[in-house]
């Protein structure tokens, strides 16, 4: 049997008073790509921030490749193997596509190189000398992934990389994931989008008051839309 490259049982996190997450339990095993689903304000991103340890408030297990990370605090997440994109794109706007990418925020051995960088993403190569402000939507997208892969990391935290994105752009971001995929890179994903989901994913997770209710294979995905839109209400 294969081992979960991270394994999380009833995890706990919360916003200073405010208890966020109530027992979340997933695996992810090597390679795949996870999509986590579910309404507004369910806990899909908190339970991101709770395993890279940005929610320094979290009680139960996380063991990530065989260490126990419940302890480790977030400076030391990205040297475990673990890095987070977040929505918002932390990229530094000032600084051009090539000093971000030699900024990473920790450098871990099996890094990418620069060079390896603009293969994966020949747009970021032709933008190398623009500044974070002049990118599109897409490009910080592919900017902020980027630096994460400059970092090493074994699992990716993404969360919801295609908001806003013009579709061209979605198509893009899923190649890109699709490359990684093959490189064994392991994926846990936050995703509205269902048809761009359900070309990336392998599984995917629901998600409703803090707790992951129920996980599914891409497979049973169409079977499930009827469950899902009514659970998501859209
Ligand atoms: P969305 O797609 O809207 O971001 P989500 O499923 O990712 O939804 P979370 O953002 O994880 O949901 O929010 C889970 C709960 O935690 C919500 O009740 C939300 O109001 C609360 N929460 C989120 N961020 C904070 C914060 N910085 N401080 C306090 N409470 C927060």
């Amino acid at each position: 049997m294969v081992e979960p490259l991270l394994r999380v049982r009833g995890l706990n996190a919360w916003y200073g008073e405010s208890h966020a997450l109530h027992g979340v339990d997933l695996d992810i095993l090597p390679g795949e790509t996870v999509t986590l689903v579910g309404r507004n304000g369910v806990g899909k991103t908190t339970t991101l921030r709770a395993i890279m340890g940005i929610l320094p408030r979290r009680t139960g297990e996380i063991r990530f490749d065989g260490h126990d990370m419940i302890r480790v605090p977030l400076h030391r997440t990205a040297r475990h193997g673990i890095g987070f994109v977040p929505e918002e794109r932390a990229i530094f706007a000032g600084l051009t596509v090539e000093e971000n990418l030699l900024l990473p925020p920790v450098v871990a051995p099996g890094g990418m190189e620069i060079a390896e960088i603009y293969r994966l993403f020949p747009n970021l190569e032709e933008r190398r000398a623009s500044a974070g402000t002049q990118l599109s939507g897409g490009e910080q997208q592919m900017l902020a992934i980027a630096r994460i892969l400059r970092s090493g990391v074994r699992l990716m935290l993404l969360d919801e990389p295609t908001e806003g994105l013009a579709p061209v752009i979605v198509q893009r971001i899923g190649e890109i994931l699709a490359a990684l995929k093959r490189r064994g890179m392991t994926v846990l994903l936050v995703e509205q989008n269902f048809r761009f989901a359900a070309r990336v994913a392998d599984r995917f997770y629901l998600m409703d008051h803090g707790q992951v209710l129920d996980g599914f294979p891409v497979a049973e995905l169409p079977a499930r839309m009827t469950q899902l839109t009514e659970t998501l209400g859209v």
